[in-house]
């Protein structure tokens, strides 16, 4: 870590200036808008913030696995300078450039699956993530989409309905979309003792059989590594169990790997870790572009072509100055380092994780990979979920 890259208080936190432009924000901003921790950010480099009053915090959020690259990262800042100042916005369905069909190529190259891939370019996460069930439906002309426990997959509509939590994500916002079931994810730290991947997987199928039937079903989202659920990762064999079912009832697996993917895991995708395992769809956002908002769904050649032209689009999907900051930072994850330094993370904390378990009856569970590792904190000498040691250990990292 380079030198700069240190914490450094020159005023209570929140500072006066922050406290000011937090009236400001009250007054002015919805309050449906939340603010975990109103410290108000000037600029950023690196892993470190600089806020308004002059303090630099680390920056232990990363933008929710967003800003993976590095604030400010210096490919990123120039491909954006010079894309801003060429070309900002076209809409690719009507005249279309060159950087949007550059991140399709290398995300057909870099995401899992051995066969012919495209891609398409959109905003956000969430839209990836409905996008994906479009291609889905169209490619099997079924309707039904499956979705697991403690999955996240966004706030629209759709997505509100997929996720599996009611609180904060669709508590009053009904009514949700249909046509989507949920059932039980392998969560290897609460399952019964010993349960196997395929062992989980096959109680999962059970849920989809009785509960929607293959005939129905046109895919199954399953984030490979659960990201808001709790960096939750799957026993071994349950992704490529039901990847099995899947192909032999023609049933597609859409990866969401909005929060897993893109290198923070030490590979390309959490995908990657389970062997065999070839999502038909992925569906990739936070750390595609350093900050910039940019979200892709890349899959199987045949199922990105069966919707009709026209079908799929949006105003500012896969616009010119996101889709460069994208192209660079796939790039410098081509040209190595990138995997390698979140590997290098992994390898620095897991131990020290599973040494403080030791220390720390509160916690339960030590889990993860790469760069995307968590501690499950619960009642000492049982598995009841510990809110309040949670909110302690919050509070102390963010000095409330
Ligand atoms: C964050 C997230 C989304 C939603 O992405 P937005 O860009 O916030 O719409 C979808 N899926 C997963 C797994 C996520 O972590």
């Amino acid at each position: 870590m380079s030198e700069a890259t240190v914490r450094k208080l020159v005023t209570a936190i929140p500072g006066p200036k922050s406290q000011e432009l937090h009236q400001n924000r009250l007054q002015h901003v919805s309050a449906g808008v939340g603010a975990a921790l109103p410290v108000y950010i000037d600029h950023a480099h690196g892993a470190i913030l600089t806020d308004v009053d002059g303090n630099q915090l680390i920056d232990l959020g990363s933008g929710i696995g967003v800003v993976t690259i590095g604030h400010t990262n210096d490919g990123v800042v120039k491909a954006v300078q010079e894309q801003v100042a060429k070309l900002t916005h076209t809409l690719f369905t009507v005249t279309p450039y060159q950087p949007y069909v550059r991140v399709c190529e290398l995300l057909n190259k870099h995401a899992p699956g051995n066969f012919p891939k495209k891609s398409a370019l959109f905003n956000s996460g969430a839209e990836a993530v409905e996008n994906a069930v479009k291609f889905a439906r169209k490619f099997t002309r079924k309707s039904e989409i499956v979705v697991f426990d403690h999955a996240y997959h966004g706030r629209t509509n759709l997505t509100m309905a997929m996720n599996f939590k009611a609180a904060p994500y669709g508590n009053g916002f009904g009514p949700l979309a249909g046509s989507v079931q949920h059932v039980p994810m392998s969560y290897p730290y609460r399952d019964p003792e010993g349960m196997t991947g395929e062992e989980a997987a096959r109680r999962a199928i059970t849920y989809i059989e009785k509960r929607v039937g293959a005939e129905d079903l046109a895919a199954i989202f399953i984030e490979p590594i659960q990201g808001e659920g709790g960096f939750i990762v799957p026993a071994p064999g349950f992704l490529t169990t039901l990847q099995a079912w899947a192909r032999n009832n023609n049933v597609l697996m859409v990866a969401d790997e909005v929060q897993a993917g893109i290198a923070r895991t030490g590979k390309w995708f959490a995908s990657d870790y389970e062997a065999g395992f070839e999502p038909d769809m992925v569906t990739i956002a936070k750390g595609i572009a350093g900050g910039m908002p940019i979200s892709a769904v890349t899959g199987r050649a045949d199922v990105m072509d069966a919707a009709h032209a026209g079908g799929i689009g949006g105003t500012y999907g896969g616009n010119p100055v996101a889709a460069a900051a994208a192209v660079a930072v796939l790039e410098q994850i081509e040209a190595g380092g990138v995997l390698e330094k979140a590997q290098a993370i992994e390898a620095f904390m897991l131990p020290r994780l599973l040494e403080l378990q030791q220390r720390h009856s509160i916690i339960g569970d030590v889990r993860g990979r790469g760069a995307m590792l968590a501690i499950e904190l619960v009642e000492p000498g049982t598995k009841n979920p510990n809110a309040a040691a949670v909110n302690k250990v919050v509070a102390f990292c963010s000095f409330l």
